[in-house]
């Protein structure tokens, strides 16, 4: 069954991927939105409203959503901590996927770190690390800080377990340590691997993507799936069906 749905943000990267997808994900487009074009002219035809715009776009597509009564998946990133938490308050009546990441490699990489995070003892110590283009400008990735606070909340480590790098006389590793390292260079899209070294073998989980239509497929996936939940906050891994 088809899932009628409006893209906002469509003339982006990330909008025109999502549209590329569409067909073969299942999806139908009922609507493009850009800067220029009012979401609320088209909010009624769609059954999901998918989002990779702007933060500052996002308080105005909750808005419309709410008063259309759509779920909404919200790819979109860069909001600042109260803002989000004052748009999750806004979203409540609604169904929302809201994910800075929708790869469900990426998604499956984060619930496999924590499984190994949890089975493996500590001597079993977690390095980190993430490699991309020239052309990124934060570093580590917001993925790898993503999965340093996975490794952190299994193995309920404080935050000055993490260990961005090594330089100098460093001294011995403690097995409380993570340590992340950001590798730049060339055209990389993105690689993370996490390393599990223990002794007498070692654990790499590594994630590479190949170009953004991994996030489009996702989301799109997000859509198929919160067009008939009840209202409320999900994540790709519900989206996924990894949560306990
Ligand atoms: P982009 O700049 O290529 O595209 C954004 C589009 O949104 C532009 O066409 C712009 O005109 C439009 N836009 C801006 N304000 C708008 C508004 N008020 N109403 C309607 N349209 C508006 O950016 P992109 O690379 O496509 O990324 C878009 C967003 O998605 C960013 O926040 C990015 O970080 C995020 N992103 C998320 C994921 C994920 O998996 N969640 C993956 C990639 C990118």
């Amino acid at each position: 069954m088809s899932v009628k749905i409006v893209i906002n943000g469509a003339a982006g990267r990330m909008g025109r991927a999502v549209a590329a997808a569409a067909a073969e994900s299942g999806a139908e487009i009922v609507g493009q939105v850009d800067l220029g074009r009012e979401l609320a002219s088209v909010a009624d035809k769609a059954e999901v409203i998918v989002d990779f715009s702007s933060h500052e776009a996002t308080r105005s597509v909750l808005e419309t959503a709410v008063a259309a009564r759509k779920p909404v998946v919200i790819g979109t990133t860069g909001h600042a901590p109260a803002l989000k938490a004052s748009l999750i308050e806004l979203a409540a009546p609604l169904p929302v996927v809201w994910t800075g990441n929708f790869s469900v490699g990426v998604n499956l990489l984060f619930y496999l770190v924590e499984r190994a995070a949890r089975v493996l003892p500590p001597a079993y110590q977690a390095e980190i690390t993430d490699l991309h283009h020239q052309f990124k400008k934060d570093a580590p990735s917001g993925t790898a800080e993503q999965l340093v606070d996975i490794i952190r909340t299994a193995r309920s480590l404080p935050q000055e377990a993490v260990r961005p790098g090594r330089h100098g006389i460093v001294g011995e590793r403690p097995n409380e340590e993570i340590g992340v390292h950001a590798l730049r260079g060339g055209d990389v899209v993105g690689e993370h691997t996490v390393l599990f070294a223990g002794p007498g073998e070692r654990l790499e989980l590594t994630h590479r993507a190949g170009d953004r239509s991994i996030f489009a497929r996702g989301a799109l996936r997000a859509a198929l799936w919160v067009a008939d939940r009840p209202p409320g906050l999900y994540s790709m891994q519900d989206v996924l069906g990894l949560k306990d």
